[in-house]
């Protein structure tokens, strides 16, 4: 029922990222609230035009209860583009970590199953989001988490498009991606790697702060790098359970050929609410 951007009125701004802010706007009409992502776009540079594009011709398509839903896109004068969103009144789980630090097994696994099926649909679509991190998983008014936030992501299986270019955090990017010569080399697809970050996310959740390297440590690109590719197997915490613990190692399994697959994590005790 939006017709055009002078429908709705800013309430507030509510984040900002690459290239974008993010507003609370209200429907003059309905007053309904949605959430509006303005991106400024810089004419001269086609690597972003081709982002935006790619961000907005995926948002079209997606259709989930576990994927930020997208209900209208429009261009401004000044060449911006904006994208009318479902509001997630409870921001995302990188503001909620700031909030509560670490998070209980029980709330972990329900943010599993959300991302989990959220992958599973986009998967299916042959989406590969590409960016899994805590800023671009929404929460709503229920507590339910979303995917959000298709800068990075690019259609196709194996066609390395131009929208690979703009990277996802490294932080949580998969050792097969962060090592672009086996990604070349061993036809990684891309889908293993959202699987990985995920599980970067939820041991970030329960041990409160970012997992692969120390507490305190402002790592350079380069430390980063090797722990990701060559660091030692993963410290889980002896406090979690067993469910979490055997999770969490299928997703950060290094091959990604060896790693849990999103059907496979789906049917975990842990994600599969049976424990
Ligand atoms: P960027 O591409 O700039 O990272 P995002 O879409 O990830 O943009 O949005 C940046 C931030 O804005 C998010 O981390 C979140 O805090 C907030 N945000 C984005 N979309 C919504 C939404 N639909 N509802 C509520 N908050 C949102
Ligand atoms: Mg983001």
């Amino acid at each position: 029922d939006i017709e055009s951007l002078s429908d709705l009125e800013k309430l507030d701004v509510i984040g900002h990222g690459n290239g974008g802010t993010v507003y609370k706007v209200r429907n003059r009409k309905s007053s309904s609230v949605f959430a509006l992502k303005v991106l400024r776009l810089d004419p001269n540079v086609a690597v972003i035009r081709h982002q935006a594009a790619c961000e907005a011709e995926i948002l079209k398509r997606v259709d989930s209860q576990f994927v930020v839903k997208c209900l209208a896109v429009f261009d401004t004068i000044e060449g911006d583009l904006c994208f009318v969103m479902e509001h997630m009144e409870r921001g995302s789980l990188y503001d909620e970590l700031r909030v509560r630090v670490n998070l209980p097994e029980c709330v972990i696994s329900r943010i599993a199953e959300g991302v989990l099926r959220g992958l599973q649909y986009l998967h299916g679509m042959q989406i590969v989001h590409g960016d899994i991190k805590p800023s671009n998983l929404l929460i709503n008014g229920k507590g339910e988490v979303k995917i959000a936030d298709f800068g990075v992501s690019k259609i196709g299986v194996g066609t390395r498009s131009a929208c690979i270019m703009c990277m996802g955090t490294c932080a949580y990017m998969s050792p097969e991606r962060v090592d672009s010569e086996r990604w070349n080399g061993g036809n990684a697809d891309g889908f293993a790697g959202d699987v990985w970050s995920l599980g970067v996310v939820l041991l970030e959740c329960f041990v409160g702060h970012y997992p692969l390297v120390s507490l305190g440590e402002t790592p350079d690109w380069a430390v980063l790098m090797c722990s990701i590719c060559f660091g030692e197997r993963l410290e889980i915490p002896e406090t979690a359970s067993p469910e979490f613990r055997s999770f969490v190692r299928r997703c950060l399994e290094k091959d990604w050929r060896q790693r849990g697959t999103v059907n496979e994590l789906l049917a975990h005790p842990f994600a599969s609410r049976s424990f």
